[in-house]
């Protein structure tokens, strides 16, 4: 029998506020354990939560870039469960009235739109560190603000699953909400899977596979869960509804514990929380204030003339692509631009460590060293070596024209000499038919063009070389 995958998501994205959501604490990644801690997030007696304003910018921000109605009221809910990385006991969350529902979000290489169910905000929860038999808790995460995202079951391949958690990352790195590093646990996916025979209405039993932290994790993990699952129809085993674990190493799902019931949790109102209420003023000016987002990025790149690979490069490096976009307010090619930076001036980040913020190359230099190689006063393989000397020590791309030993370096003058000659068939034509005059002239040329600190005797010497090399062609072609 052939069967059908069918894959939900749901993903927690940790919210780049300053502070955690309901106290002061302002963690940071790889902090020593338990120092960025207080009362309120250590869940002591007598403690009262207050609302962190950002999270909930954040979080409409959030919203609105998974296409989500955000409602103006909504509501906070705890969810009791006992874990020592839960220093309340309690998760304060939205379950019954989440910030927002109804998404949707596309998937351009699939041509699939997958609608999301719902977004809620709630609390982190702290670590558990697993080191030799012992166990360890950290609790500068607890508290930190997160969006839960929850997508409707509609992804039907592993390939898919991994698809759509990239293109939301890419929508809540977009958004400004999100660093979206996934090795640092700021992005965690879970997935929902289960098969059922193709042509079927009725989905299957799922299991759900916790904090798959890289996109090829959720790949992997969908594809080796749903094969699972098959074996065990064809045996005809039953599918149990459980939490899994996936391991990187092996690549294998094992079960984690039963799935608690929804029940299970007790869920009730938060009472030390007000209604979340949120005005249609500070809704409509947040929206106003939304970035271009991944869609119309994509569209304005294609007129640009760049292929989707290399927009989508730039939509998922934004350091970057304010780098391109400040280089072609100076230079309006933006093929080239868009060619070199994604070629040479990448290249070169790679090569030094640099990055684009601290290499020194400013992008209005590169712009001027596109136009000046463009002119022909610095040759196109040269300017590549001059972008690192731009990149590492700064300066001015003028300072390859002007500065270099005699003015112009040799291998400028020689692509300038073929340029020119190129140019004036008529005169080549007298040169070759004798004429000293007519060699003036192009030393002349060339000499304007580069200015008085370029050697002359470089330049004729060059040009003899070039034109007589023509004449060679001539007269070879001739015969
Ligand atoms: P819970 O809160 O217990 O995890 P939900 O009903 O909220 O349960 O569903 C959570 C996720 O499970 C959603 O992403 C949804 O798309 C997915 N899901 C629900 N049913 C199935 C199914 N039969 N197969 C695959 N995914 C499913
Ligand atoms: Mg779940
Ligand atoms: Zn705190």
């Amino acid at each position: 029998m052939n069967y059908q995958t069918v894959v939900g998501l749901e993903i927690h994205a940790e919210l780049t506020t300053k502070t955690k959501i309901f106290c002061a604490c302002a963690p940071r990644f790889g902090q020593k354990p338990n120092t960025a801690v207080c009362p309120i997030c250590l869940g002591y007696p007598g403690t009262l939560p207050i609302l962190n304003r950002q999270t909930v910018l954040c979080s409409i921000k959030a919203g609105l870039a998974l296409g989500c109605q955000i409602h103006l009221k909504s509501r906070f809910d705890r969810k009791n469960y006992f874990y020592p990385d839960l220093p309340k006991g309690y998760q304060i969350t939205q379950f019954y009235e989440p910030i927002g529902t109804g998404g949707a979000v596309e998937i351009p290489e699939f041509h699939k739109t997958v609608n999301i169910t719902r977004i809620h905000i709630e609390e982190d929860a702290g670590k558990l560190i697993h080191e030799n038999g012992v166990t360890k808790v950290d609790y500068n995460r607890a508290g930190v603000p997160l969006i839960e995202i929850v997508t409707e079951p509609e992804l039907s391949s592993g390939k898919e699953a991994a698809a759509l958690a990239r293109e939301i990352a890419l929508l809540l790195k977009t958004a400004g909400v999100c660093t979206c590093k996934m090795a640092e646990g700021a992005l965690r996916v879970d997935v929902n899977v289960s098969v059922m025979p193709e042509n079927s209405q009725a989905l299957g039993t799922r299991t759900e596979i916790k904090n798959l932290n890289s996109f090829q994790s959720v790949r992997r993990a969908v594809e080796y869960e749903a094969g699972r699952q098959i074996a065990l129809l064809e045996r005809g085993q039953p599918i149990l509804q459980q939490t899994m674990h996936f391991d990187e190493q092996s690549g294998i799902t094992s079960p984690m514990r039963m799935k608690e019931n929804g029940d299970s949790y007790r869920y009730f109102p938060e009472p030390d929380l007000p209604e979340l209420v949120i005005s249609q003023k500070t809704l409509s000016k947040i929206s106003a204030q939304m970035p271009k987002m991944p869609k119309e990025l994509r569209e304005k790149y294609k007129v640009m003339g760049l292929s989707a690979d290399e927009a989508e490069i730039f939509l998922h490096d934004k350091a970057l692509a304010d780098y391109f976009h400040a280089v072609i307010k100076e230079y309006p090619n933006c093929r080239k631009a868009a060619v070199f930076i994604l070629s040479e001036f990448r290249r070169r980040l790679r090569e030094t460590g640099l990055t684009v913020k601290n290499q020194r190359c400013r992008a209005e230099t590169l712009a001027k060293l596109l136009k000046l190689t463009d002119d022909g006063l610095i040759l196109r393989a040269a300017a590549k070596e001059h972008l690192l000397t731009l990149m590492t020590d700064g300066g001015d791309a003028a300072q390859f024209v002007r500065n270099s030993q005699n003015g112009c370096d040799e291998q400028t003058i020689l692509a300038a000499a073929k340029e020119l000659i190129q140019k004036e068939p008529q005169a080549l034509k007298q040169y070759q038919e004798g004429s000293k005059k007519v060699f003036g002239f192009f030393v002349g040329s060339l000499m304007r063009r580069f200015g008085k600190n370029t050697d002359p005797k470089m330049v004729s010497g060059v040009l003899k070389k070039v034109l007589d090399c023509k004449a060679e062609e001539c007269r070879n072609g001739e015969q």
